[in-house]
């Protein structure tokens, strides 16, 4: 087993050196000629029954080699035996629904808030004909009962940062599989696996891809559920494009320093506003104390949020170099206020009850020059008047543990 920079350069590559080729080959053909039609129904059987593979793809909706070279390259990463994309991280989170309740007659969901907004409205909105009773990381085996076929958890959570106690909640969850959303943290920083997760989800969307041009979702989980996976995948069609396959798998070449750089300027940003005199709050994981960081996370992350005295809006539209918009994890760094868009549709109340006040702003952090990004959180925090020289101001220490928010 390599390290994890080598795994994300050289991982799901196995088969170019036979094919001749460097690049990874981007195969869009949605038919297979299937000259021995006995043969080919064998293999769509096959695929339709949650094989990985089969003789030939048939069919694009059934397999397609690039996405299943992302997919192992994928699941190397995640310490896992297997994986499974869909078209986006909300169509891997149905998907994991759909085998894990649906499959298996067991309707009830047990989530830990706060979630992704988007994933939040899903469980809640009864469209899956799931029903799901929220609880705290440490509430979860009460919250179980005989019907319950998932635990949905996301750490770090979006968009407080609060670090969750994924062995704890596994255990709590005794027989049921957990599913734990990683694209915060990614396979660079955090293993769900290991920590007794069934499933390992991430919107490609965001650190996967890094670039902001492909949408994905992708589940890391052991082949028994990838078959499952898989199934489910055929018959609703929620299908990965093969570009999307192959920008996500180039995407993981990268991830290990894209993710080490914008952590380095989110942990500087999350101390700098600690100090500003019109931040009220600094959510981020380096800054407040916990027994996860080092153990189960590996780093801080490049997450942020924070909250200002000021209308957040106001200080998001002073915003001159900072792209203000949703997602997370691109090349660049991207500012927005939860409670008007990624938690727009969970109810208010819950939202409150879930550790989102209405004036938190959630800040990504990307790879531009941090007192270029510096200088504009400054002007845009006190009304377009930066407080301080941008090229004087001191570095700030590493992860200091005093915590205020
Ligand atoms: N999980 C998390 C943590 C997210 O932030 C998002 C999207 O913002 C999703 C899942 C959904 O992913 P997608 O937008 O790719 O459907």
């Amino acid at each position: 087993m390599t390290r994890l920079r080598t795994t994300a350069v050289h991982g799901g590559r196995d088969d170019l050196a036979a094919l001749g080729v460097h690049a990874l080959p981007i195969d869009l053909s949605t038919t297979y000629p299937v000259p021995d039609q006995v043969e080919g129904g064998e293999a769509l059987q096959a695929l339709a029954e949650g094989a990985a593979r089969a003789t030939s793809p048939v069919y694009s909706r059934l397999h397609n080699p690039t996405v299943a070279r992302f997919e192992n390259a994928l699941a190397t990463l995640e310490l896992t035996e297997a994986a499974v994309a869909f078209g986006s991280g909300t169509a891997a989170v149905t998907a994991v629904v759909q085998a894990a309740c649906v499959l298996t007659g067991k309707p009830h969901v047990v989530a830990v808030r706060p979630l992704y907004g988007g994933t939040d409205h899903l469980l809640s909105s009864g469209l899956l004909g799931v029903r799901t009773t929220y609880a705290g990381a440490d509430r979860v085996a009460e919250a179980i009962t005989p019907d319950t076929g998932l635990v949905v958890l996301e750490t770090p959570a979006n968009p407080t940062l609060d670090l969750v106690d994924i062995a704890c909640v596994t255990a709590q969850a005794g027989h049921v599989p957990v599913v734990v959303d990683n694209t915060f943290a990614t396979p660079v920083l955090q293993n769900p696996a290991p920590l007794g997760a069934a499933y390992v989800l991430h919107s490609g969307t965001k650190y996967l891809g890094g670039h902001g041009d492909v949408l994905g979702g992708v589940v890391a989980c052991a082949e028994a559920e990838a078959k499952a996976l898989r199934r489910i995948r055929i018959v609703t069609g929620a299908v990965l494009h093969p570009l999307g396959g192959y920008l996500l798998h180039r995407g993981l070449a990268t991830l290990p320093l894209r993710v080490e750089a914008a952590q380095r300027t989110a942990t500087e940003l999350a101390n700098r506003l600690a100090r500003h005199p019109a931040v009220t709050g600094v959510r981020y994981p380096g800054r407040t104390p916990s027994h996860l960081l080092g153990t189960q996370s590996r780093g801080p992350g490049a997450m942020l949020a924070f909250t200002t005295g000021d209308d957040p809006a106001a200080v998001v539209r002073r915003l001159r170099l900072i792209t203000p918009a949703v997602s997370l994890g691109s090349v660049d760094t991207l500012v927005e206020h939860p409670a008007a868009l990624t938690h727009r549709l969970v109810p208010t109340a819950d939202r409150h009850a879930g550790g989102v006040p209405d004036t938190l702003l959630r800040l990504s952090a990307g790879l531009e020059d941090v007192e270029d990004l510096w200088g504009d959180l400054d002007q845009a925090l006190t009304g377009g008047h930066p407080t301080a020289p941008r090229a004087t101001d001191p570095p700030s220490p590493g992860h200091r543990a005093d915590a205020d928010g």
